[in-house]
């Protein structure tokens, strides 16, 4: 298979534009041509000589996804199926505010960790993706999106979330080059990404060591050790205990705030004592709750928690001092829960 020109940084293109016999500047030309104009093939970067474009056709390809199907709800949530080059499937879900734009990514193909709750985790793993993998979400929703002035930027992501199918900090190395080239190649700030992790402690910690200023989110879902065990049976590994230890270390080291996320399920972590457990654990952390009363659909055995347990569990944490926001429910109709569509496909 050829070599893929996607997840390559400026400075690796102008090394390589050099390797093959041309000036330096021709390497900027093919970041814009990928990263500014999202080009496919390398025979649409028009301002390259003939020969370096026939030199580059001969080993590399520019290795865009295709989208294998799309799907949108009413509120300007929308989510695409794309079939990687080796044939494995992933989701990606655009959010169009009226401030923001944000898109979701995914960082494997599937996901070891299983969480009872999700569609992902249900389908088992195959492959970690590439920086250049998860770059492409972003340049394929941006593509995706109704140019119908529904937000600022021009209809340019302005946010990216790393919390769509798999746990980022499992991938490490491509998790941080595509942070890095969604910063530096399309220009979206650094406070304007988010990484999750289930709680992958050693991650948190090599994590802290970078000091950026992107904002880690923890997807909790429990305070409580054995219920946490079974909503996220494949990251038993780590107690509660230490991975609040570890956001306590996160926060010293970088300074940023953390966000745990709370997804709420009907009668299994949904209630008050649920709340006051949560609460007591996270007393006097810099942090932030975000609670996501869980996105069902057809044929689920969970439920979403009703309006009066959901208000009732943000207000005990709010009475604890813990600052807490709900998700709202976005892309209602389309599976937007990650997994849910990449499923759907496959069954048919
Ligand atoms: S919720 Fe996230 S970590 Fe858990 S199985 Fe799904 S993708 Fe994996």
């Amino acid at each position: 298979m050829k070599n893929i020109l996607l997840g390559m940084t400026t400075a690796e293109l102008r090394k390589l534009a050099r390797d093959l016999g041309e000036k330096e500047f021709r390497g900027k030309q093919i970041a814009d041509w990928i990263y500014h104009h999202g080009v496919k093939e390398i025979a649409e970067m028009v301002n390259l000589p003939a020969i370096l474009r026939e030199k580059l056709t001969e080993n590399y390809m520019v290795g865009r996804s295709s989208v294998l199907s799309m799907s949108k709800s009413k509120d300007h949530t929308f989510k695409l199926l794309l079939g990687l080059v080796d044939g494995e499937k992933v989701e990606t879900v655009g959010m169009l505010y009226k401030d923001r734009f944000s898109c979701c990514v995914s960082t494997q193909a599937g996901c070891p960790i299983g969480c009872i709750f999700c569609a992902t985790g249900a389908g088992g793993y195959k492959r970690n993706l590439t920086a250049g993998e998860v770059i492409d979400q972003v340049l394929a929703v941006q593509e995706a999106a109704p140019k119908d002035g529904l937000t600022e930027g021009n209809g340019r992501v302005s946010h990216v979330v790393f919390m769509g199918m798999g746990e980022p900090l499992l991938n490490y190395e491509a998790t941080l080059k595509a942070v890095s080239l969604i910063n530096s190649e399309m220009g979206i700030g650094m406070r304007n990404i988010t990484v999750s992790t289930i709680g992958y402690v050693p991650g948190i910690y090599r994590l802290a060591e970078e000091h950026l200023q992107l904002t880690l989110a923890v997807s909790l879902h429990a305070g409580d050790e054995m219920l946490r065990k079974k909503l996220v049976p494949g990251m038993t590994r780590y107690s509660i205990r230490e991975i609040i230890k570890a956001c306590r270390d996160y926060i010293k080291a970088t300074g940023r705030r953390v966000t745990f996320e709370y997804c709420l399920l009907k009668n299994l972590n949904d209630g008050r004592e649920d709340a006051a457990g949560l609460a007591a654990l996270l007393r006097g952390l810099n942090c932030h709750v975000n609670l996501i009363p869980y996105n069902d659909f057809p044929g689920n055995i969970y439920e979403r928690p009703g309006k009066a347990a959901v208000d009732e569990f943000r207000q005990v944490l709010e009475e604890a001092g813990i600052n807490v926001t709900q998700r709202a429910q976005k892309g209602a109709g389309i599976q937007a829960a990650c997994g849910q569509l990449r499923r759907q496909h496959n069954s048919r």
